[in-house]
Parts: C-alpha cells; structure tokens; sequence
C-alpha cells in the first residue's frame, strides 16, 4: 500500500461496538453472478446462522463466557464486531463467511471471543481463521458480492483524464519484462490521505487513488503508483505474501529504481497536502 500520511485508517468505532476488520491493506467483476450469492443464503442461511452460534457458545462456554450470540451481518468489509452488555457478549459476523467451513466458524469463535473477553488467544486456534481470511478460496466466492457493496471502488479502468490499462501495461514491459499477469485495475475513490494506491493479493486487485486521474498530474506519477503496487505483487507471486505489508529496505530500494522517483514523491506530497487543506 503507498500511504504519504500517517495511518488514519481506522476510525474510531461507534460508541460501544468493538471492530475488527480483516481485510488485508484494503480493500481490494463479477465472476460471480449477482444474485448467486442471494441464493446462496437463502439455501444454507439457517443451517449456517445455527451452525455459527453454536460454535460461539460451546467456544463461549469454555472461556467461561455464559451469554454469547452470534449472527451474520452484511458489512461491506470483511469485518466483525461485538457489542458487551447486561444480554452478554453479541457478535455480528461477516456474511462473507457465510459459506465457510465449520472449522473456521470454530477458529473464528476462538479469535473473536478471546479478543472480546480480553483473554489471550492461543495462536493456533485462529490461524485457520486468519489464513481463510485472506485465502482466495474466500475471496472467489464472494468477488461479485463484495464489488457489488464496495461503492468506493470503480472498477472501469478508463478515468476522466488517465486510462489505467495503458498505464499498466506500460510499467509491467518497462520494469517487470511484461512477466506479470493481468490484473483487476480500479480507481479508489477515496482521501489520498488515506493511500494513493493498494494491492490486494486475494482479488488479484490493484486500485489507484482517484486523486491522480487528472490531466493536472504527470502521467509517471499514475505510474509510479501502479509500479509500487506492482513490487507487492511481484513479491507476494514470489512467495513472500504477508498479512501486513511491510515497505523493507530492500523494497524501497527497488522502489528508487523508477525513473522519475524523486518528482512522483513530490507530486504525491503535494497531492496529500493538498487534500487536507480542502478538508
Ligand atoms: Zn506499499
């Protein structure tokens, strides 16, 4: 992810309602027809909410946790949160996980609860959770519903002013010998302070702020944006994928082999600065 700003990413929750979101970096069309996923729900919704609470309340239960409900919600993110009051600990869950395997719904209860009753999680209760979380398993299933709720992300690559395929195509001969494959280019319509850009890893998503679909700003700047999403890529088909992404010497050194590095810094500050002034 290309951030210029501090992490102002995560905005303080409603009053009393606990979050966690679990979408990598992002958030990073359809594959999956619209509807499908309805239908989905329709068919295993009951079996699945019934299976879900279960687990909550035998994994409750061992914790020493005596009211526990849990039910699926339909946030937009990948994300859960928890409300503790006189009716006990509730939970709502991701719908996106509605189609989970029962063993995730069990390392999923074990995350959360601990987490909610402020008891230390032994790693390896969540790890199938964690791992699901971020599997492209997950992330095929609901591709279509999630693009379908992600009202930020616009998934035409053709902006007002840049085009982002050209843009693409053009970093991935120069820097990468054209070796990597298509991805889903999109524009985030989101506060540059926020990021400029992201990769996200299960989608096979790279999203570029909106910011710099402008005629105002140097096309290597949408370049450089797009070659910094693409060194996660190259490193993650390298078999180095990561929950968090961390920006090591060695990438930022990698990072300063794009041609007009120092001025795309400069324009991505301004661009940053400028956007705050108008806040
Ligand atoms: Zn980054």
């Amino acid at each position: 992810m290309l951030r210029m700003a501090p992490d102002m990413a995560l905005a303080a929750p409603p009053l009393g309602v606990a979050v966690e979101t679990d979408t990598l970096d992002a958030f990073e069309l359809g594959i999956v027809p619209r509807g499908l996923a309805a239908n989905h729900i329709k068919r295993f919704g009951h079996t699945r909410s019934v299976r879900l609470q279960a687990r909550f309340s035998s994994v409750g239960r061992e914790l020493g946790v005596e009211r526990v409900t849990a039910r699926f919600h339909s946030y937009s993110e990948l994300k859960h949160t928890w409300m503790c009051g006189d009716e006990g600990i509730q939970f709502k869950i991701s719908d996106y996980l509605e189609g989970a395997p029962d063993d995730v719904f069990e390392s999923l209860a074990w995350y959360m609860l601990s987490k909610a009753s402020r008891k230390g999680c032994a790693p390896g209760r969540s790890q199938r959770y964690l791992a699901y979380s971020r599997s492209r398993e997950l992330w095929e299933s609901v591709r279509g519903l999630y693009f379908q709720r992600s009202r930020n992300v616009d998934l035409d690559p053709l902006g007002d002013a840049r085009d982002l395929r050209p843009a693409f195509a053009y970093v991935n001969s120069f820097y990468f010998a054209g070796r990597l494959p298509q991805l889903q280019l999109a524009w985030a319509r989101e506060s540059p302070r926020r990021r400029l850009g992201y990769y996200f890893e299960p989608l096979g998503l790279l999203a570029v702020n909106s910011a710099l679909d402008s005629a105002e700003v140097p096309r290597y700047v949408l370049e450089f944006v797009i070659f910094h999403e693409l060194l996660h890529h190259a490193d993650s088909m390298n078999g180095r994928p990561r929950r968090r992404v961390h920006h090591t010497k060695g990438f930022r050194e990698q990072e300063r082999g794009f041609s007009h590095y120092h001025d795309s810094e400069v324009w991505l500050r301004r661009i940053v600065a400028g956007s705050q002034k108008k806040r």
